[in-house]
């Protein structure tokens, strides 16, 4: 065998598709991704990825090495986000699995200790997408929590007001993915604390983030949101985004062990190994495990602290520019590194906007209207485009890709297709439907998208959410066509 030679057409082939994709390093892919910009940090992961690709974490005693690995990334964690002497935790696969974990082992805790059956969920409105996921996978009820329009953070009285014997559990956001805002998590721990009803921090995308801010010289107290804030009984904080980790990494932190307890598996009445399992996966690689170990080490508390401190102010820098720009506004008022950025203009709709800095390389997220935050587009702000020059760089082609759009014009969505719609039930929408109402958006028969996204959002947009739910996995379907 040539071992030289034999991977090369596979590894140019494996290239080539990349070159289709968003850049992951470089910082113009403004959500999906996150970069250090840290030299030799990449190298590192990978090869401490690679080392451990094929040690199972599914038997530790076979396996000791992972409990090693997990108990330093669980310890440095909690040491971060307000950990006791009796805090627990448990590496995950990424935010939504630790999300559906902590619903999961509410559920758990909630029938055991206090007989709940019908156990229900308590979300605001702008609670991430896992939370209903995992009320749809674990049968609870979703009682949604509406949000100040204004600040776009859940009032803590409304929360309260939501909770009933049946609360399996209430869900805060450290912050919200959508707007960047934390929500009253004090307030609301302490409303669920007083009914007996378990509390969870999602701070998935801001905890390493703000956990590390907070340690900053002179910076001005974040509002507390950790464990250590009475009736917090479990959080999420994601390695993959802000410890910028391979993918594939997050820890959940429970108040302590009795309570994780609640949502494991174990399982001894079948004809093989016995089974004890702490997450929702069987076999699971270690490769993501021990590059997070080796990127948290590496990287160091002091390391986090100056990433976490220019990621903080390159935020600043970009809210305040973006409220320069004629036309746009920030929805909010950010409390971590996340921004939404809206229009005070008609004539300049966000996604015109995302399109036209998609044709010059740069990457905004799409966020369409729902309730009462309109159409704008996210930005999740990295250490790797935090430099002064590329704030700037990035407000300059915002001003002028703001300019293009509005002369474009918003997409025009035709009233009849969208009463059309409305009359329709998504729960029997037949086949010929579906495709006709694909066509009406201008998605292609192979589930090819166009170039230019702003039409096909804006009809889906004005889609009730049901039957958007209806036909977006029928665009998915159709590009997985095997
Ligand atoms: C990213 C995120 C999640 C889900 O995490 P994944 O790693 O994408 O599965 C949950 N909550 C919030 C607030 C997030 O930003």
């Amino acid at each position: 065998m040539d071992q030289d030679r034999l991977p090369d057409p596979l590894l140019a082939r494996l290239a080539a598709l990349r070159a289709a994709d968003l850049p992951v390093r470089g910082g113009r892919t403004m959500a999906y991704v996150y970069d250090s910009g840290l030299a030799g940090l990449d190298e590192l992961a990978a090869a401490a990825q690679a080392a451990f690709a094929g040690v199972n974490g599914l038997d530790m005693t076979a396996f000791p090495s992972v409990v090693t690995l997990e108990n330093d990334v669980v310890a440095q964690t909690a040491r971060l986000l307000g950990g006791g002497p009796g805090t627990a935790g448990t590496f995950t696969s990424g935010g939504t699995e630790s999300c559906l974990l902590a619903v999961l082992t509410a559920r758990e805790h909630a029938r055991a200790a206090r007989g709940v059956t019908a156990p229900e969920l308590v979300l605001p409105v702008t609670a991430h997408a896992a939370f209903h996921k995992a009320a749809r996978l674990f049968g609870l009820t979703v009682v949604s929590v509406p949000v100040d329009p204004a600040t776009f953070r859940v009032r803590a009285q409304d929360m309260a007001a939501a909770l009933s014997e049946r609360t399996a559990l209430a869900v805060v956001s450290a912050p919200s993915y959508a707007h960047g805002v934390l929500d009253p998590v004090a307030e609301v721990a302490a409303a669920a604390a007083e009914r007996d009803v378990l509390c969870h921090v999602d701070a998935c995308i801001g905890g390493w983030h703000l956990g590390h801010l907070r340690l900053a010289e002179g910076h001005g107290t974040t509002a507390p949101f950790d464990l250590s804030v009475p009736g917090v009984s479990s959080l999420s904080v994601d390695l993959h985004k802000y410890a910028y980790t391979p993918k594939g990494a997050s820890v959940l932190l429970f108040r302590d062990a009795a309570l994780r307890r609640h949502g494991w598996f174990a399982h001894a009445s079948w004809p093989g190994y016995p089974v004890v399992n702490a997450t929702l996966q069987g076999t699971k690689s270690a490769g993501p495990l021990a590059a997070a170990w080796a990127v948290l080490q590496r990287v160091g508390t002091a390391g986090y602290v100056r990433l976490a401190e220019r990621v903080h102010a390159a935020t600043a820098r970009l809210t305040d520019g973006i409220g320069r720009i004629d036309g746009l506004r920030v929805l909010g008022a950010p409390d971590a590194s996340l921004v939404a950025v809206a229009s005070t203009d008609p004539a300049l709709h966000p996604f015109v906007l995302a399109d036209e800095m998609r044709l010059r390389g740069w990457y905004l997220q799409p966020q369409p209207a729902f309730g009462g935050s309109p159409a704008n587009l996210h930005l999740t702000m990295t250490a790797a485009a935090a430099d002064p020059d590329r704030v700037d760089a990035l407000l300059a082609e915002l001003a002028a890709a703001a300019g293009r759009a509005r002369r474009a014009g918003p997409p025009g969505v035709d009233p009849a297709l969208v009463e059309l719609a409305a009359a329709l039930d998504p729960a029997t929408l037949g086949p010929a439907e579906v495709a006709l109402a694909l066509e009406a958006a201008g998605v292609a028969a192979d589930g090819a998208l166009p170039a230019r996204m702003a039409p096909v959002l804006a009809v889906l947009e004005a889609l009730p959410a049901a039957l958007t739910e209806r036909l977006l996995p029928e665009v998915v379907s159709r590009l997985y066509a095997v």
